[in-house]
């Protein structure tokens, strides 16, 4: 089907906006109104972005901002999600896409979780013709990024 990126990415982050007033978490949003289409699950793009946005609240402090930008490149759209948290060491960096991989099991622990949730994200990123991929840095914050293949237009004669 074809789906309106920016509506889903906002979408997304509404309900979690809902669900973390509490924890006093911010969210900040740079992305664009006008209608960007992908292809694609729906409901397996909604998981995507809710498995990366999940860790940005777990992994951020009380109080944190956590910005969320799309943008457009050539060729595809680029969805970034920052947040302010604990951050990825740099050796665990590689592995935090593998399946059941948590970096600090002690701390993951208290957190709860299966170490599933990036090996999924990855999984549609990669089925829908993207990719995906992080930048962390211990004790200041991380981004995780992942990108789509803009909607082909069929031409038809
Ligand atoms: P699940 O998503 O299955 O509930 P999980 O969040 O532990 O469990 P993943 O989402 O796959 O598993 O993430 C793997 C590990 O990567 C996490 O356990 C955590 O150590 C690390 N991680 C993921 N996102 C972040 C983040 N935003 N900040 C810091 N560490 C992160
Ligand atoms: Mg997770």
């Amino acid at each position: 089907a074809e789906i309106d990126a920016p509506q889903l990415v906002n979408h997304v982050i509404d309900r979690f906006e809902m669900t973390t007033k509490n924890q006093e978490i911010q969210f900040k949003r740079r992305i664009p109104e006008q209608e960007i289409t992908v292809q694609g699950d729906r409901d397996k793009l909604m998981q995507l972005m809710d498995n990366i946005v999940s860790n940005a609240v777990k992994y951020s402090p009380e109080g944190g901002t956590i910005n969320v930008s799309l943008k457009q490149e050539q060729e595809r759209l680029v969805v970034s999600v920052k947040d302010e948290g604990v951050g990825i060491p740099k050796e665990n960096i590689p592995h935090v896409f593998d399946r059941f991989y948590r970096v600090d099991k002690a701390r993951s622990r208290n957190l709860g979780g299966t170490g599933l949730g990036l090996a999924i994200a990855k999984e549609i990123a990669m089925a829908h013709g993207g990719n995906i991929w992080v930048s962390s840095e211990w004790g200041k914050g991380t981004t995780f990024s992942f990108s789509l293949p803009y909607a082909q237009e069929v031409v038809t004669q």
